[in-house]
């Protein structure tokens, strides 16, 4: 059986990664969403282990430190982390995988799984950017300030990601990575053994 695939997502906070992954995931049952581990507080409707898990930083650091991290990485005043098991496991068992996550951990995941597709979405323009993070009123005025001043170092990053996909209309959007998915699925190198199974059923 092949693996399954593993989709890196990042934008900067506020530019509609959470919105496009449920449209995915409500499109695609198949498809698993890692679930993070982080520091930061719940905000409200967040529940435990579904959203995140929500962690004292002590909690987190002891993940860090007994290996069970895939990726960690401190942002803007709080620790995120991907837990490295149910990744790895789903991935064995052909699911496709995204990790949502910040630019710093995309890094990290493509220097130690450099199979992995990465995915950057962009807003339309920061000033859309900045009304969609106020529009959602889940953070304080100096939180969502701190947020727009990560994003702008964030999306010089876009240069990294394999593709850049912009959130102007979400179903667009979404139709758009589900493309990009699916031709990563035809690469010859994630398919090669289709070859030698054609040549062998002649
Ligand atoms: P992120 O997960 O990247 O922080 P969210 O998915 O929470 O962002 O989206 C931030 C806000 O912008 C939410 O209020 C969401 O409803 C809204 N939003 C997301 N995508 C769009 C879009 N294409 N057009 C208008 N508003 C959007
Ligand atoms: P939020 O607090 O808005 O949920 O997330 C803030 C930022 O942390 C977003 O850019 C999000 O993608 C990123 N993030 C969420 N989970 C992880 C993770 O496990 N690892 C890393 N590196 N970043 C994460």
């Amino acid at each position: 059986m092949n693996k399954g695939l593993l989709i890196v997502l990042s934008a900067p906070s506020g530019a509609g990664k959470g919105t496009i992954i449920k449209k995915l995931m409500d499109d695609d049952r198949s498809l698993k969403l890692s679930v993070s581990a982080t520091t930061r507080s719940p905000r409200p409707g967040e529940v435990d282990g579904e959203d995140y898990f929500f962690l004292s930083r002590e909690e987190f650091e002891d993940l860090v430190k007994n290996g069970e991290m895939l990726e960690h990485a401190e942002y803007v005043g709080n620790c995120y982390g991907t837990p490295k098991g149910p990744v790895e496991r789903w991935l064995e068992d052909g699911l496709d995988v995204i990790l949502e996550i910040d630019v710093q951990g995309g890094a990290q995941v493509k220097e130690i799984m450099p199979e992995c597709v990465s995915i950057f979405i962009l807003p339309p323009s920061m000033r859309e950017l900045e009304n969609r993070l106020r529009g959602r009123s889940t953070e304080q005025d100096e939180v969502v300030n701190a947020r727009l001043e990560a994003a702008r170092n964030e999306v010089h990053r876009a240069e990294d990601y394999d593709y850049v996909v912009v959130n102007d209309e979400v179903e667009v959007a979404a139709e758009e990575i589900r493309t990009i998915i699916a031709a990563e699925k035809h690469r010859f190198s994630r398919v090669s053994s289709i070859v030698e199974r054609v040549l062998i059923d002649a």
